[in-house]
């Protein structure tokens, strides 16, 4: 699929997701909000759903849970912009909720749609509902930071899932921002091994179960990352590729 037709098959998953009336959230929404990103990026970012700013601007991500999952992008050199971000549900629960079970149900084929078109080489799950669909059963506590092979059957038909906490509750508790801060560091890493993976590199090189628990993901945190990186940083100029899509940069 070339970058265009990327674009265009997941404008088309948008403008179905707009005119959704699968599940009740329908009802209270003022915007949907589909998702948004690079169509030829290699991770996507999956949060829970929108909250009161994405549902006036139709975006993801944009309040002060947007903000610092910017810094965090930032803090290993990657933008908003260079990867893609959507939720396990597209439409603002009621007072900000937790999604109910049908509800995220309703809304899975979309999520698995853009993973299909996408075909990410890594996941990264935002919150426990959103770890919940790619790593059922498992504990946020227990396997933040830590990767696993994607079930093809969510539409990542070859990507390592990287749980982390959600950046909103890294806000209310500034040891989750920490931990964040420390788990995506990681990424780069996730991703070289997944690219390493996807072209049959190291087979066999991820454990085919659930991690152990408290067992954190053993690629080491880049070094050039400073430890005092809670403060944005200034994001290297990602080359581009012949098409213009931006490459992400490994560290
Ligand atoms: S949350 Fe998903 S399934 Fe429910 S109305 Fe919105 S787009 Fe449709």
């Amino acid at each position: 699929m070339t970058r265009d037709e990327r674009r265009a098959a997941l404008e088309q998953i948008a403008n179905e997701v707009r005119a959704c009336s699968a599940c009740r959230l329908a009802e209270g929404r003022t915007r949907a909000v589909p998702g948004e990103g690079d169509p030829d990026t290699e991770v996507v970012f999956v949060g829970e759903g929108p909250g009161f700013n994405e549902d006036r601007e139709g975006r993801p991500f944009v309040g002060r849970a947007g903000g610092l999952l910017v810094r965090l992008l930032a803090s290993v050199g990657w933008r908003r912009e260079d990867v893609f971000i959507t939720n396990v549900v597209k439409c603002r629960p009621p007072d900000n909720r937790d999604p109910e079970p049908d509800e995220i149900a309703a809304c899975a084929p979309f999520l698995r749609r853009q993973l299909q078109v996408l075909d990410p080489a890594v996941v990264v799950t935002l919150g426990r509902h959103s770890m919940a669909t790619f790593m059922p059963g498992a504990r946020i506590g227990q396997v933040h930071g830590t990767t696993r092979p994607a079930d093809p059957a969510t539409g990542a038909a070859d990507a390592l899932v990287f749980a982390m906490y959600h950046p909103a509750a890294a806000l209310r508790t500034p040891a989750l921002e920490h931990e964040s801060l420390e788990d995506i560091a990681r990424v780069p890493g996730v991703l070289q091994r997944s690219r390493d993976r996807r072209a049959g590199a190291a087979p066999g090189a991820e454990p085919a179960g659930p991690p152990e628990p408290g067992v954190h993901d053993p690629v080491p945190a880049p070094a050039a990352q400073p430890a005092e990186a809670s403060a944005p940083a200034t994001p290297a100029e990602p080359p581009a590729t012949a098409d213009g899509a931006s490459q992400l940069t490994l560290f």
